[in-house]
Formats: structure tokens, C-alpha cells, sequence
């Protein structure tokens, strides 16, 4: 039986951003709430792995975005929340899962280019089969539904080819999962060059202070023609503007946009209207993050009990996967 189930994960960065927040948590905390479907959300530290990183400082990490999730709003009652390392299965379907996918496959992955191109003293065999691991951390949960960016959107349609491909091969064993991408446009960096990433620096952390987030805000990049106050602005290149989207209610959106066009308001003031919405957000999640910082040993239970929930699904998988295959020497 199917059951309809929700994965999806993050890496750990160590805190998180408001891109990271609008683009995926946020989405992530609905979707438990609406309780339609079992919800499955991972620290996907096992490809942190594929790029250089310091290993003393992991834990520490993974703690911090375990936090973020619990402080944007997910409850470990309602959502498995749990250390990707943690569950073996993830680890042991994909080199499984590899045998049914072809090199010229994992070749054409955009993100692999990408990186490969940022890391180019390390490009590693992990770096490669990356995407292989993203399916085994669907797959091993049969989930069938999972939120992502559009970044992700080619990894997850090589998960949907690979689970076909093993199903023709050894048996109905998963449902193909389908996206479900995030509603939020996609957040660029407050300089405008690239997509939101605390490895740029161009970020506004989830904890920055009101002080803070306004002293970065006056800084960001908006659009590029508007040199003047009195000069017309173009809402649809401006980043300030996305975000607006995202988190102003439409009609001051609709205002906003008429506003920009027609120079009656000026960036200053359009990012103050920002502001005063993204901290109203922000004020509740940095309480939560306060005070789930104060009790690490209570977030480290949690996702002990999510691994143990998590693990008991993907050894079902397994043991499937294990006998349809023909490996192990059987009962
Ligand atoms: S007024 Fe707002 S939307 Fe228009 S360019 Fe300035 S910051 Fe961007």
C-alpha cells in the first residue's frame, strides 16, 4: 500500500536564511499542517560530504539547522524530523540505486556542472552520483510527493527515471514521486548576483538582529537603471521586489509596482515597507530559535526519535528491495 508521504531535506549550512525560509521551510511547515500526507523532513549531511568541509565543525552545524526547522515552525509530534547519516538505508539503496542509472545521465545534471566547476580540486565520485542519493533519500520512503526548488526540479525527474527503470527491472517497488515546487519566486542575493547563499554572503540570516537586517536591506541591490529618486524603476528586475512578493500582501504588492513604475516611491522607502513586514515574520522564529538553542539536548532527542520513526520505513523498503534483487543469502 501507498502511503501519500512527503520527504524533503536540506543541507547543513548551520543557520539559515530568509531564502532558505521562504523558498522551502515555510512551504515545508504547511504541508505538515495540512495533514494530508505523512511528513519526512531530513539534515541531509551525507551530501554536505561531496565538497570540502570541516568535519569538527558538522555536528555543530547540523544542530543549528535542526533548529532552524524547529523554530520556522515544523513539530516533531506531526513530522519525522531527523540526521540523513543517521538512517544507513539512505546510504545503501543508492549504490543500489547507481546500477540503474547511466553515466550520460548524471553527465547532463546542470548542478553537477555547476559544481564541479566551483570545486575544481575536488571533484569527487560522491559529487557526481550526488543525484543518486537524492532518489535513495525518496525512494527508501516511497514518498510521493516532494517540495523542492527549481534548482532541483532535473534531480527529481532523474529519481522519477531511475525508480521506473528499477520497477521494469525487479518489480513494482516505488511510486514515481512528483514535485512540488516551491510557490515563492526564486530569492536572489541582496546584490543582485546571485541566488541567496551564505557561502556568498549575501544573505539575511534568519537570527540577524532588526539592526542588522536593515543595515544589509540599505545595501541591496535594486534596480540597476533607477540612479535617481525621480528616475522610474523597473519592479520586474528588482530583487527587493521578489521578495515583496513573497511576503507583502498582494495589494501592497499591486501598490508598490504602480508606485516603482511611476517614481512615487522612492527604494528607501519601498525597502522600509519591506523591512517592518520580514521582521514581523522574523521576531516569532528567532524566539523559537532562542529558545530551542537553550535546550540542544532536547533537539538532538528529537532527531534521535525521527532517525528511529524514519529507519523502521526504510528497512520495509529495503527488505523489499534486498529479495526482489536477489542479494543477501535469504531466510
Ligand atoms: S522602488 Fe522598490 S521595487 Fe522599485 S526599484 Fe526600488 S526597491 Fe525595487
Amino acid at each position: 500500500m501507498i502511503v501519500p508521504r512527503i520527504f524533503s531535506g536540506m543541507q547543513p549550512s548551520g543557520e539559515l536564511h530568509i531564502g532558505n525560509w521562504l523558498g522551502a521551510l515555510r512551504q515545508w511547515v504547511e504541508l505538515a499542517r495540512a495533514d494530508t500526507h505523512e511528513t519526512i523532513f531530513c539534515v541531509v549531511d551525507a551530501h554536505a560530504i561531496t565538497v570540502d568541509y570541516t568535519p569538527s565543525e558538522m555536528r555543530s552545524r547540523v544542530l543549528e539547522t535542526a533548529i532552524c526547522y524547529l523554530a520556522a515552525g515544523l513539530d516533531p509530534q506531526r513530522s519525522a524530523i531527523f540526521v540523513q547519516s543517521d538512517v544507513r538505508q539512505h546510504t545503501e539503496l543508492a549504490w543500489y540505486l547507481a546500477s540503474c542509472t547511466q553515466m550520460g545521465e548524471l553527465q547532463r545534471m546542470t548542478q553537477f556542472k555547476d559544481k564541479a566547476e566551483q570545486h575544481k580540486n575536488n571533484v569527487n565520485a560522491a559529487l557526481f552520483t550526488y543525484p543518486v542519493l537524492m532518489a535513495a533519500d525518496v525512494l527508501v520512503y516511497k514518498a510521493t510527493l516532494v517540495p523542492v526548488g527549481d534548482d532541483q526540479v532535473q534531480h527529481l525527474e532523474l529519481a522519477r527515471d531511475v525508480a521506473r527503470r528499477f520497477n521494469q527491472r525487479f518489480g513494482e517497488i516505488f511510486p514515481e514521486p512528483t514535485p512540488r515546487l516551491s510557490k515563492a519566486p526564486r530569492i536572489m542575493g541582496l546584490d543582485g548576483a546571485a541566488k541567496m547563499s551564505k557561502t556568498k554572503g549575501n544573505t539575511i540570516a534568519l537570527s540577524d538582529a532588526p539592526d542588522v537586517v536593515w543595515n544589509k536591506l540599505k545595501r541591496a541591490f535594486t534596480d540597476p537603471q533607477r540612479l535617481r529618486r525621480t528616475d522610474p524603476g523597473r519592479p520586474e528586475v528588482c530583487n527587493i521586489f521578489t521578495m515583496h512578493q513573497a511576503i507583502t500582501p498582494p495589494e501592497t504588492v499591486a501598490q508598490i509596482d504602480r508606485d516603482c513604475r511611476s517614481a512615487a516611491i522612492g527604494c528607501g522607502d519601498c525597502k522600509k515597507i519591506f523591512f517592518d513586514n520580514v521582521m514581523n515574520e522574523l521576531g516569532p522564529i528567532q524566539e523559537r530559535m532562542r529558545a530551542w538553542s537553550a535546550q540542544p539536548d532536547e533537539v538532538r532527542a528529537i532527531l534521535r526519535d525521527g532517525a528511529e520513526r524514519c529507519r523502521a520505513i526504510a528497512e520495509s523498503t529495503m527488505s523489499e528491495v534486498r529479495q526482489c534483487m536477489g542479494l543477501g543469502a535469504g531466510a
